[in-house]
């Protein structure tokens, strides 16, 4: 059991979550905006 975190650490592991989070979003996003747009190509 952990009874201390580090802030920096927490906000440093918070602030990677957020951007692999973004990252896979972001691709997402662009993988769903691809398919709309072939769907309505054809
Ligand atoms: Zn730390």
């Amino acid at each position: 059991m952990r009874a201390w975190e580090c802030p920096n650490c927490v906000n440093m592991n918070n602030r990677d979550l957020n951007a692999s989070i973004n990252i896979m979003f972001e691709g997402v996003k662009m993988y769903m905006e691809r398919e709309l747009t072939e769907l309505q190509l054809n």
